[in-house]
């Protein structure tokens, strides 16, 4: 079986790595790949850095730092306090040092010329992940959030990183521009991936920065849309909270609720021009199935915490069950025409 996920970096990498346990365990005839999120690539201090990537690679290849929740694990940071020496970068956005590595050796594959896609491939090339990692697009898109200046009540422009991190998120964002996104095409393999899927899933990860970046680059909702595989979504909003993080103010900013029914509403039935045709939700969240239903998105509960490897393994495997329940459904509805 062929699984196309959608991805951010911390939520899609968890999940990832719950899929990835569960195909192991059943049917390592499986592939994995997973189309990433590039819209929280910057430039800093000379260096390309990309997050979600980063992320999910880390996590996958076992290097990731649990506790803290992000990064390297063992990991050190003295070039980045001789950085903030010399008062260069973000005093704020700290990179740890064999991060950096990962950083250096990007922007040096990418100086020589080589697409993102190509250099993903080379960084992954050196752990087992189990998954096919594609950035959803070689070229640069990167999310900016519109702000109202609460001093000068003028409207400034930052990197998504820059209001996420350093703001925390906190400052009432107005809107979310993807710059260079108009111009932009999905990445080698992105779309084949989605044409030739068995099972497509859209990851919990953030609807608006990570899954709605993702989905705006030009081609890749027609391919969702086009594509003959059903396609499950799993809500990244437990019980009205955005379990960890803070895709709530994203959520807000756009004018969506936070809630599982919101989000499921603001994907869409696939059948009526949306992207999804099933939306599981957590069990606390069950009273919301018959309005989900309504949309024409056939819901499900299950747990959705992803405390560990064994609740994300068994969260992907009630993802793969309402998927074939969907194709099973779909089936039945086209043959009985
Ligand atoms: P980011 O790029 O690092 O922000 O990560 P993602 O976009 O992939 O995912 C972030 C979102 O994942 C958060 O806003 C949460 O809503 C969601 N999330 C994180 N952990 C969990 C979990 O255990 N279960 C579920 N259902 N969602 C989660
Ligand atoms: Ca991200």
């Amino acid at each position: 079986m062929k699984i196309t996920v959608l991805s951010g970096g911390v939520g899609g990498a968890r999940f990832l790595r719950g899929l990835r346990g569960h195909v192991r365990a059943t049917d390592p005839t499986s592939t994995i790949t997973a189309i990433v999120n590039t819209g929280d690539d910057m430039w800093l201090t000379g260096l390309r850095i990309a997050p979600d990537l980063d992320s999910i690679m880390y996590t996958l290849a076992g290097e990731n730092d649990e506790v803290r929740g992000w990064g390297r694990v063992g990991e050190s940071e003295r070039v980045s306090a001789e950085l903030r020496a010399y008062g260069v970068g973000w005093p704020w956005f700290t990179l740890g040092d064999l991060d950096i590595g990962t950083h250096l050796t990007r922007t040096s594959l990418l100086g020589e010329g080589m697409p993102l896609s190509a250099v993903t491939d080379r960084l992954a090339s050196r752990w087992d992940l189990g998954v096919r990692l594609l950035p959803a697009t070689d070229d640069e898109v990167e999310t900016h959030v519109v702000v109202e200046d609460g001093t000068s009540m003028q409207f400034q422009d930052m990197h998504f990183q820059e209001w996420w991190t350093k703001h925390r998120a906190a400052l009432p964002a107005r809107e979310f521009v993807q710059r260079g996104v108009a111009s932009a095409s999905p990445a080698p393999g992105v779309l084949d991936a989605l044409a030739t899927a068995d099972v497509i899933v859209l990851a919990p990860s953030n609807p608006v920065v990570s899954i709605g970046t993702v989905l705006g680059i030009p081609g890749i909702r027609d391919a969702l849309a086009a594509a003959s595989a059903p396609v499950v979504g799993i809500s990244p909003i437990i019980a009205g909270a955005a379990v960890r993080g803070m895709a709530d103010a994203c959520l807000t900013a756009i004018g969506v609720e936070t809630s599982a029914d919101a989000v499921a509403a603001h994907y869409g039935a696939r059948s009526s021009g949306g992207v999804i045709d099933a939306w599981l939700v957590d069990e606390s969240d069950a009273a919301l199935l018959p309005g989900i239903a309504a949309l024409g998105i056939r819901a499900a509960a299950a747990p959705l915490w992803m405390h560990d490897l064994p609740t994300s393994q068994q969260l992907a495997a009630d993802a793969l069950a309402l998927a074939a329940s969907t194709a099973s459904g779909n089936r039945r509805e086209t043959s009985r025409g």
